[in-house]
């Protein structure tokens, strides 16, 4: 029997997002701990009730890749959906306070993310239904201590996607060449915005963030990989978007590029325009797992090539990407990935 909203107390705050918050909550029917997410839908009832149909599909979706789903329900002007509460967070949150994932750790958060997106295309054909399938990006893969790290709010329900508003700020950093010039959805999408997480969780850094001040300690790399910028460059995204400012080159008047047009996205500290983002991600060379300070091992670095090719033809597939050193070799064991998690799960409230 699916969860009613009426079974769950609320316990505290896990945090907001694009269009949604969600909490801790306390379901006394069945005396267990589950994560509720409210997102404010501006939909027509009708609308809202193809929504609350749509989201059935998760009911089928079981695999040890994927946050459990427990149900949903109307909540005024919110859909809420309940699901299995991950105690260690998202890896998100975990790199802004720990520092950067270990490196082994990472490549099981690759096999995670994989083997669940493999599960979504395979068993569900959530691809075929035409939906975006996933939202791959830290924020979105979460941890608990029994050592699992699972995926969460992929889109099965295509009519939520249209109904909530600010999706596009959110979900274009982690998009893939193709999709900014407006090619359909493939799993290869998926695959990128793989990659690009990866290097974030790794080098506890955006990759596509403005390097950082060199007088700051803060982590990574700076502009070793940047080439110079093409002010005449185009950005086939629309041929309505407003004009480009030319950027200042390497090194010059960073500072105040960053106060006078720097927008934050995703409250991560990222500080590049949306646009000048975007066209980054079209001209430039995608970034690489590489860093000044760390080394990382060289299967790492392939897999991470794997995943970033700018021609979706030539990008890894997942099971490729399964099949690499980097996975298959991994000596990490559950006991360990437990031992990583304790470590650094929030220290329990209740
Ligand atoms: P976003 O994914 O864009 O950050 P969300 O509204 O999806 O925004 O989630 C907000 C935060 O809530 C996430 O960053 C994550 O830390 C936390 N969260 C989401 N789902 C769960 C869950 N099932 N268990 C524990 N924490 C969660
Ligand atoms: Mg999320």
């Amino acid at each position: 029997e699916l969860v009613k909203n009426e079974d769950l107390d609320i316990l505290e705050d896990l945090g907001a997002g694009n269009g949604g918050t969600v909490t801790k909550v306390w379901n006394r029917k069945r005396n267990c701990v589950m994560a509720r997410k409210l997102i404010l839908v501006d939909a027509k009832p009708s609308v809202r009730k193809q929504i609350l149909r749509e989201l059935q599909i998760m009911n089928d979706c079981a695999s040890p890749y994927i946050v459990g789903y427990y149900g949903c329900f109307p909540v005024d002007v919110h859909v809420g959906v309940v699901m299995e509460y991950m105690d260690a967070g998202s890896l998100d949150h975990i790199y802004r306070k720990n520092g950067a994932v270990p490196i082994t750790v990472v490549g099981k958060v690759a096999e995670a993310v994989l083997r669940g997106l493999m599960y979504l295309y395979d068993v569900h054909r959530i691809i075929h239904r035409g939906l975006t399938a996933a939202d791959i990006k830290p924020s979105n893969i979460l941890v608990n201590t029994a050592g699992e790290i699972k995926i969460c709010d992929f889109g099965v329900s295509g009519e939520l996607i249209n109904s909530i508003a600010n999706t596009f700020v959110g979900t274009s950093t982690y998009m893939s060449p193709e999709r900014i010039q407006g090619a359909p959805y493939t799993i290869k999408s998926d695959v990128w915005s793989l990659g690009i997480s990866l290097i974030e969780l790794a080098t506890a850094r955006f990759p596509f963030m403005d390097p950082p001040d060199s007088s700051s300690e803060a982590d990574e790399e700076a502009d070793e990989d940047r080439t110079e910028h093409d002010p005449n460059a185009t950005l086939p995204l629309s041929t309505q978007r407003p004009k480009l400012d030319k950027k200042p080159s390497r090194g010059e008047a960073k500072g105040e590029r960053r106060r006078s047009r720097g927008v934050s996205l995703g409250g991560g500290g990222h500080t590049m325009s949306i646009l000048d983002l975007l066209q980054h991600i079209v001209n430039e060379p995608a970034p690489r797992l590489t860093g000044r300070r760390r080394s990382f091992p060289k299967e790492a670095e392939l897999f991470v090539e794997g995943c970033l090719d700018k021609d979706p033809g030539s990008r890894k597939s997942p099971q490729e990407l399964l099949a690499s050193d980097w996975i298959t070799k991994s000596t990490v064991t559950v006991d360990e990935l437990k031992k990583w998690a304790t470590s650094i799960a929030p220290a329990k409230a209740t």
